[in-house]
């Protein structure tokens, strides 16, 4: 009996330290981009450029929604790095949110299975 509260305590502290690197994606005050980052290409309107055969311009866009409508907009060269690390910050964020959900859940089963074995045998 002894040995199985130990167990299930071991489990329970397992999932602390999970529980703590979550936190720190979670609470970080890196900025994301709630968005999506991509590249697409385009042609820029000069009838005599290369492009007005197939469109060949990398062009960076950002989609978003705000208040509930989907947006987009053209990304600068220079902007596009640091906004697809903020983009895949927000992604690694909802990832950790889920995981930290599921947790959660495990954490409750594991206590749950911990008051059991206190409980008073009645007969
Ligand atoms: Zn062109």
């Amino acid at each position: 009996m002894g040995r199985s509260i130990g167990k299930g305590r071991a489990a329970l502290e397992n999932l602390w330290r999970r529980r703590k690197e979550l936190l720190e994606i979670l609470l970080a005050e890196t900025p994301v981009l709630v968005g999506t980052v991509y590249d697409t290409l385009r042609k820029c309107g000069n009838p005599t450029c290369r492009c007005a055969e197939r469109p060949t311009h990398r062009q960076t866009l950002l989609l978003f929604k705000k208040a509930g409508r989907r947006r987009c907009r053209f990304v600068r060269q220079e902007d596009a790095a640091a906004l697809r690390g903020a983009a895949q910050r927000y992604r690694q964020w909802r990832m950790a949110l889920r995981d930290f959900h599921t947790l959660q859940s495990r954490e409750r089963g594991l206590l749950k299975g911990q008051i059991l074995k206190r409980a008073i045998a009645l007969k």
